[in-house]
């Protein structure tokens, strides 16, 4: 359930009409509905009934306005870098509620998550134990830790964002985990706080979460028996969304399958949601430039590759759509950028609404992982982003200009 729809032909995005917006900000530009990403938040929040913190995975959509308005709703924040760790503290967000997850945090995003006294710190091997260890001696404090396990969970989804097998780089193996405890417990500035892990992205099936689930679970017994106790298990995030047909699960399903498992456990379950709140929540409206006929027919937007990666990056499908309906007629027709790629596509080789020089389009389903992988590649500038609440719209990102794209270089 989202807030776009059509109203006389015409796209509309909550009360106003994206044409509008496009007019007045210029294309290509995300968008976001305020009303779609809160009804998301509560729907996923609220479907739990046991203790529980609902961290938002900063990395799906970091812009600090959606942050901001997350923590308003009570949620915390998955931070993967000390970057988005400066996003969420600038947006507001509660520093008990953050945790931080990643393979490579350096020692200086170490000192700066332990100064800003975060939740807790997700640790994935040894060595980074160490560290941690060592910077929060020098600084005199204790570290919270939680370690992510790895369970050699098949999450079923695209290789790129599978996590949680054990070929993956993410996690100590969950048959190894009890020694991590067992040295952490023997370290002076660590305390233990959790154990997590996060498997994947885009399941549209909830036995791997709960596969997970019962893994962890199992491990968190063989840690009580060597008398440790831990106080938050965290599952990572992963709930896919649908694109085109996927069948993901309702939060509802969700969540009650995973209660089910949490029966008897004294801990609160922390998730690490990003997709499901935000993927449906915005689009990427683009123009067109161009068409041609070459050895088929090409739709030339003003959008590409760096501003929306996920076609060419997994070849994922984005549902494109006129922001003004002439008519139902639909044709076969790559939609591409202006990138010198040939991998440079948002769609290709499916039927897209019949189009012609400057109509507008909506990329559908563009709010998670859209803006947020976006680069300057081929020098463009980054777009805007646009939040709308009810009848109106606040530019919350300005279109990057020339001058930002060489703001930090300098000719020797
Ligand atoms: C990416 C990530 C998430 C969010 O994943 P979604 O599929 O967007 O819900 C949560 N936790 C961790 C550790 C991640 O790396």
């Amino acid at each position: 359930m989202n807030h776009f729809y059509y109203n006389n032909n015409v796209l509309f995005c909550e009360g106003v009409p994206v044409a509008d917006i496009a007019a007045a900000v210029g294309t290509p530009f995300y968008l976001y509905s305020t009303e779609t990403l809160t009804r998301h938040f509560r729907a996923f929040d609220g479907a739990f009934t046991l203790p529980h913190l609902t961290c938002f995975a900063v990395k799906s959509c970091s812009n600090i306005a959606l942050l901001h308005l997350f923590g308003t709703l009570g949620g915390g924040a998955d931070i993967v870098s000390g970057g988005e760790l400066y996003r969420a503290l600038k947006a507001g967000i509660d520093p008990r509620k953050i945790v931080y997850s990643g393979v490579g945090k350096s020692e200086a995003e170490m000192r700066f998550a332990l100064e800003a006294k975060i939740l807790m710190l997700n640790v994935e091997s040894h060595q980074e134990l160490q560290a941690l260890q060592n910077v929060a001696a020098a600084l005199g404090v204790t570290a919270p830790v939680s370690f992510r396990v790895n369970p050699d969970v098949d999450p079923k989804t695209h290789a790129y964002i599978s996590t949680g097998l054990a070929k993956n780089k993410f996690g100590i193996p969950i048959q190894d985990a009890l020694d991590s405890y067992l040295a952490a417990r023997q370290m002076k500035n660590i305390e233990i706080v959790g154990v997590s892990c996060h498997i994947g992205s885009q399941l549209t099936d909830v036995s791997p979460f709960v596969e997970s689930l019962q893994k962890v679970r199992c491990f968190t017994e063989r840690l009580k028996e060597a008398g440790i106790h831990i106080s938050c298990l965290d599952l990572g995030g992963g709930v896919g969304i649908r694109y085109k047909n996927e069948q993901p699960p309702l939060p509802a399903a969700y969540a009650t399958a995973l209660e089910q498992e949490m029966h008897g456990l004294d801990c609160t379950l922390i998730l690490e949601p990003g997709r499901v709140i935000v993927g449906n929540a915005g689009i990427l409206v683009t123009r067109v430039l161009y068409t041609k006929q070459g050895g088929k027919k090409f739709v030339i937007v003003d959008a590409g590759m760096n501003d929306l990666a996920r076609p060419s990056l997994y070849d994922a499908f984005h549902a494109i759509q006129p922001v003004v309906r002439r008519g139902q007629e639909v044709e076969v027709a790559d939609v591409v950028g202006p990138i010198c790629e040939s991998g440079d596509f948002l769609s290709r080789g499916k039927e897209v609404p019949l189009c012609a020089q400057g109509d507008l389009l909506a990329v559908m389903s563009a709010g998670a992982y859209g803006f947020s992988m976006s680069s300057n590649y081929n020098s463009r500038p980054r777009v805007a982003e646009v939040l709308v609440k009810g009848d109106s719209f606040h530019l919350i990102r300005r279109r990057e200009t020339y001058e930002d794209l060489v703001a930090g270089e300098m000719i020797p």
